[in-house]
């Protein structure tokens, strides 16, 4: 009896160690994509001995782990990112499949949640979007739009509205632009947003990536919007967009009872 393994169980299992997998690929493309270098090759190395890192010691979750964080050969320490980015990873489609069941639209969303993790950490520390992962995840979304309960259509308007709605702000509102810092970066972001979650989607992220990039803005970030730095406005449409994948139906509904 004990010995069953539930589908729903086996699924989980098999949808974070994907998770973990990507959430490991991440790293790569965190570090090299905003430094021009390429995703493909060469290997991952060691940056204290220069050693190349094996196959077994770069598999996800468990290879930091048995390592204590430290390279095989000579000792130095490998950063906790990329533990926290596969369990991350993890996570992203745990959340998908729990929100979304074992179906198209979970992996759908599980792809999408790692893209928005990744454009999230990528603008908060290089203030650029690269447009490798926007366009990808337009594609991706677009693609899986002909399976899912979206549809091509409203995936197609999505990414049109989404990417329109920027442009118009950014020209039209020098004043939110002078703020937040929105660029060509954002209009990309807000059409791969559209065309994962269809247009409904892209006024609610707009409204959330805004509020939330405000209250950054008067709070923690003070000192950054005196000096005129600009805030990565990227990384908070980002967490928006999470939020409104994985909760905005409730927060609808939610709203909704309340007035
Ligand atoms: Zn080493």
């Amino acid at each position: 009896m004990a010995a069953t393994l539930y589908p729903m169980t086996f699924w989980m299992i098999m949808a974070a160690i994907l998770g973990a997998c990507f959430g490991s690929f991440s790293n790569v493309l965190i570090y090299r994509l905003p430094r021009n270098l390429s995703i493909v090759g060469p290997r991952s190395f060691c940056p204290g001995c220069k050693k190349q890192v094996s196959w077994y010691d770069n598999i996800p979750l468990l290879s930091w782990i048995l390592l204590r964080g430290k390279c095989r050969h000579c000792g130095t320490g490998i950063s906790p990112r990329y533990l926290v980015l596969e369990v991350a990873g993890a996570l992203c489609a745990l959340g998908a499949f729990a929100r979304f069941g074992v179906t198209l639209e979970g992996v759908s969303a599980a792809l999408y949640l790692i893209l928005l993790l990744d454009i999230a950490i990528i603008d908060w520390q290089h203030m650029i979007i690269p447009h490798t992962l926007t366009i990808s995840g337009m594609v991706l979304g677009l693609a899986f739009s002909f399976f899912t309960a979206l549809g091509p259509v409203e995936s197609a308007l999505g990414l049109a509205l989404g990417a329109g709605v920027i442009l118009a702000v950014s020209y039209g509102y020098k004043l939110i632009r002078g703020m937040v810092g929105m660029g060509g970066g954002d209009v990309m972001l807000m059409a791969m947003v559209g065309a994962f979650q269809g247009i409904w989607a892209v006024p609610a992220v707009l409204f959330g990536g805004a509020v939330m990039g405000t209250l950054y803005a008067v709070t923690v970030g003070r000192g950054q919007v005196a000096g005129e730095t600009k805030l990565p406005f990227g990384t908070f449409l980002a967490a928006a967009a999470l939020v409104v994948l994985l909760a905005g139906d409730w927060l609808w509904t939610t709203y909704l009872t309340l007035f």
